[in-house]
């Protein structure tokens, strides 16, 4: 469920109505719902109540500072996989005990720079990174606590792009090599092994990959208890999907998981942090365009918009439908035409949808593309020289621009002539 609902035929978020904001910042843009936000926040809180946890928001989805104080004001932590990201969420006050730091490839600097600046954990992810988060630590006259990401051989059964828990993805270490690598840990003196890491991938729709995942974290948890392990927090990642389309069977919902997690790890008594991004963010966001021209092809009719595959990668990198919506609600009787929807960069890549079945619009009407909240803003580049779109935050009846639209001057600016020219 979100908060972006049609009102006397304009489309609103929550009590702003789109066409206000179109107005006010131009077009293209995304737009945030802080109800939405916080409400998928509180079903994951909920869906855990009753046990030691922390919801860790996977910022990466969408890293707006806004966001983030938003979910951080309700009880949020945060799962960061860059120093960027570190310094993003303690930029708005999380403290370093809220925050988690993941990633398969955290530099000597980025170590340094959570250190010093307090974390939660590291969830490791090989042997050399323990090396040098050990060695780092040690230098800093500092303990670092720990989790080590296993990689379950698990198939997420998701796109192959975002799924993490095959052996042949580079993600965490083998199971079969835990004890071992286990050992090696709790001989750094750097280093506190306090827990077990896994997260199999993104966008799932179905529970039974996580069940196959949790009963192995369950089994190592007592395996590694065994073996003289203290281990206290089971970090069980993100990855639940949400619903793209509005007729496709909607995905588990959060209670459904919480209710998986305390019967595959309720009984083992550890503290559980989970990682979710996308079920926070996607739904709670949209992004908002403008049909530049409508242009009749051979076979088929291009909707041409003013946004692109730069400002929303999603549908050519990973082939990703979102719903898209005319702003003002078409009239009823209205018949579906087809469209091939497309941006203005000049790859054949820049298509958002092929054949789409939607009311007639025309040049100069807005479309929304739904559950572009995750993944959107956060993966847009200017290729193009096309300026990165602003972001917006609505709340009730208010709006406000979270990043605005840079000048091309700011654009064009960045780069340097070197003294030669
Ligand atoms: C990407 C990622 C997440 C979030 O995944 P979602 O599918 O957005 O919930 C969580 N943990 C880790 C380690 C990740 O890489």
């Amino acid at each position: 469920m979100d908060h972006f609902l049609y009102r006397d035929g304009v489309l609103h978020a929550e009590d702003v109505p789109i066409p206000e904001i179109a107005a006010s910042v131009g077009t293209p843009f995304y737009v945030y719902s802080t109800a939405t936000l916080l409400r998928h926040y509180h079903l994951f809180n909920d869906a855990l109540d009753g046990t030691d946890h922390l919801v860790c928001y996977a910022m990466k989805a969408a890293s707006n500072q806004a966001i983030l104080k938003t979910l951080a004001q309700a009880g949020a932590g945060m799962d960061v996989v860059s120093g960027g990201e570190y310094l993003r969420a303690k930029a708005v006050g999380v403290p370093g005990d809220r925050i988690v730091f993941s990633g398969v490839g955290k530099t000597a600097a980025e170590i340094r720079l959570a250190l010093e600046g307090g974390i939660r954990q590291f969830n490791v992810e090989s042997e050399p990174e323990m090396e040098v988060l050990n060695a780092t630590a040690l230098s800093m006259g500092v303990v670092a606590p720990i989790t080590i990401r296993v990689n379950p051989d698990v198939d997420a059964k998701t796109h192959a792009k975002i799924a993490t828990g095959k052996s042949e993805n580079k993600f965490g270490i083998p199971i079969a090599r835990t004890r071992e690598v286990y050992a090696m840990a709790a001989a750094m003196p750097g280093l506190d092994v306090i827990g077990i890491d896994v997260h199999i991938g993104s966008q799932l729709t179905d529970l039974a990959p996580f069940e196959l995942a949790y009963q192995k974290v369950a089994e190592l948890t007592e395996l590694l208890r065994a073996e003289g392990h203290d281990i206290r927090r089971l970090d069980l990642g993100g990855g639940l999907g949400i619903p793209y389309t509005r007729d496709n069977q909607a995905p588990p919902l959060p209670s459904d998981y919480g209710a998986l997690v305390k019967r595959t790890l309720g009984h083992l008594g550890c503290e559980i942090e989970i990682e979710p991004g996308r079920l926070i963010a996607g739904n709670a966001g949209l992004m908002v365009s403008e049909v530049i021209y409508v242009k009749s092809g051979e076979d088929r009719d291009f909707l041409i918009i003013d946004g692109a595959m730069n400002d929303l990668i999603r549908p050519a990198m990973y082939e990703a439908y979102h719903d898209i919506v005319p702003v003002v609600e078409a009239d009823p009787g209205a018949e579906q035409v087809k469209f091939d929807i497309v941006g203005p960069v000049c790859e054949s890549g820049d298509t958002f949808a092929k054949e789409r079945m939607m009311p007639p619009v025309a040049a100069g009407e807005l479309v929304a593309f739904r559950s572009a909240g995750a993944y959107g803003a956060v993966m847009s580049s200017e290729y193009n020289s096309r300026p990165l779109i602003p972001e917006v935050l609505v709340q009730k009846d208010q709006f406000a621009v979270i990043r605005r639209r840079p000048t091309f001057d700011e654009m064009i600016n960045r780069d340097t002539i070197p003294e030669w020219l």
